[in-house]
């Protein structure tokens, strides 16, 4: 269907070198024209249009270039636009009034048109090209900037190194990407271990892919990744995080689990629950998080807002659960037990995927919610249900108890319970019996004491 053996001379340049590997057909690219591929103008948004022919009228190159081009040529809506261009970021400043200069070592340039944002990128090279051949010119003057060859080699996979040129609607591909997305795979460009030790996050997007795209791996770029899984404990938290929403949160959460835990990665990102995942007798621990995934996926498939703190809540639990059964062995009050468990896990697990804060202070507070949700006596009840979190804790304890634990009866208490007028409220409550003196005087304590619930069991 495509030509795949025409030759773009008007790019020629020498052989660029990644890692002192010359690239062979470096100075060759396929062109596939308009007639013979499916993108349209109409599926393109026009605010990347915009920057393309902005970026055009000033004298630049500029392409569409990565997911956009990949997704629209299997069908998908791209999530976002990123542009690639000659122009180096200053330049790009210039040319529209709305864009703003991003990064430090690599500028890139956000151009905003109402909330979309387009993303322009400067061509790069690859990291190890000592020198840069210039016969274009003038991007050549700063030698992270390369040509559109080079940076098409510096991308990732070669189904994400496609452009798409503004003046003829043709698509370029210099890496053999058409072919790759024809045949359904997802292939790293160059040597493949070299390109996962320059950056083993790649490890965790080609999976990612698998999962979003329904494409396969091809071999090496698939064998390598349990090999080389390790690499990844060398990569910041922060990053991980942000690698992790990523994976966890684009709508197909429960395949790309399964696909973590197949290539032995997500003992990299959750080592604490990856042990119990596989270790336990039981089925409970992973029908949970499974559950947890698949209502994930539903939500986002039906447009629903999720939050992450509720992911994280599931992918943590068990590894809480028993610490916190632990820390009750050993005499510790149920309460107290259970935020010590939290606390540990926490600890830990933020030195791999560096949560932040904002999201671990909700998972904590639907952990912490667990307990208190079987304190229902007295006007507890009442309480609860207009703590902020109540609705993610009760959804949570629904997630428990359909996942094998015995709170059937809890559960199905606390939602006839919301749903019931006050005054069948009050008779679910009287129902439970009156609070005992004791725990009165529990919580009278507990207002005073900086350890409050210590008390309370
Ligand atoms: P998504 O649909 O998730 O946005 P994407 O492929 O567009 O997928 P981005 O993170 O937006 O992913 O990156 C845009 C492009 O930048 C990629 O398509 C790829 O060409 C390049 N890229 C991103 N990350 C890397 C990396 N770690 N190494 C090399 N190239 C990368
Ligand atoms: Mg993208």
């Amino acid at each position: 269907m495509f030509s795949l053996n025409k030759i773009f001379d008007k790019l020629t340049i020498k052989k660029p070198r990644i890692r002192g590997h010359a690239i062979n057909k470096a100075s060759a690219a396929n062109i596939i024209p308009r007639a013979e591929h499916s993108i349209s103008r109409k599926q393109i948004s026009p605010a990347a249009l915009k920057v393309l022919y902005g970026l055009k009228e000033a004298g630049f190159d500029a392409y569409l270039v990565g997911g956009c081009v990949r997704d629209l040529l299997l069908g998908h809506e791209p999530k976002d636009f990123d542009v690639s261009t000659n122009a180096s970021p200053e330049e790009v400043n210039k040319v529209f009034r709305r864009s703003q200069l991003i990064g430090r070592r690599f500028k890139l340039v956000h151009v905003r048109f109402g909330r979309e944002i387009i993303e322009v990128a400067t061509f790069r090279a690859p990291p190890q090209v000592e020198q840069h051949v210039d016969d274009a010119g003038r991007i050549m003057r700063d030698n992270v900037y390369g040509t559109l060859e080079q940076d098409a080699w510096r991308r990732d996979f070669t189904i994400n190194a496609l452009y798409y040129d503004i003046t003829d609607f043709s698509i370029i591909d210099y890496t053999g990407g058409i072919a790759d997305l024809k045949a359904g795979k997802i292939k790293l460009i160059g040597d493949v271990e070299t390109r996962y030790r320059e950056d083993p996050v790649r490890m965790l997007r080609a999976i990612r892919f698998v999962g979003k795209l329904g494409l396969v791996l091809d071999d090496e770029t698939e064998r390598l990744i349990p090999i080389l899984a390790e690499l990844l404990k060398d990569i910041p938290a922060a990053r991980l995080f942000d690698e992790s929403l990523k994976l966890y949160l684009a709508g197909n959460a429960a395949v790309t689990h399964e696909l973590l835990c197949h290539y032995h990665v997500f003992e990299q990102l959750f080592p604490q629950t990856d042990e119990l995942l596989h270790t336990e007798q039981d089925n409970y621990p992973r029908t949970l998080l499974m559950k947890a995934l698949e209502n994930t996926d539903k939500r986002i498939d039906e447009g629903k807002t999720i939050t992450p703190a509720f992911l994280f809540a599931a992918l943590l639990w068990e590894p809480v659960r028993q610490q916190w059964i632990q820390n009750v062995e050993q005499n510790i009050p149920i309460i107290p037990a259970l935020q010590h468990a939290a606390t540990d896990v926490v600890v830990e697990q933020v030195k791999r995927v560096a949560i932040p804060k904002r999201f671990t202070i909700v998972t904590r507070d639907i952990w912490a919610l667990q307990p208190r949700l079987e304190q229902r006596t007295g006007k507890r009840a009442f309480r609860l249900l207009t703590h902020p979190k109540f609705r993610a804790a009760y959804d949570f304890l629904l997630l428990r108890t359909e996942s094998g634990e015995e709170l059937t009866e809890l559960a199905e208490w606390w939602t006839q319970f919301q749903f019931s007028s006050e005054s069948e409220q009050q008779v679910l409550v009287t129902n439970l019996g009156s609070t005992p003196g004791p725990k009165r005087k529990a919580r009278r304590k507990r207002r005073k004491k900086p350890k409050p619930a210590a008390k309370s069991e």
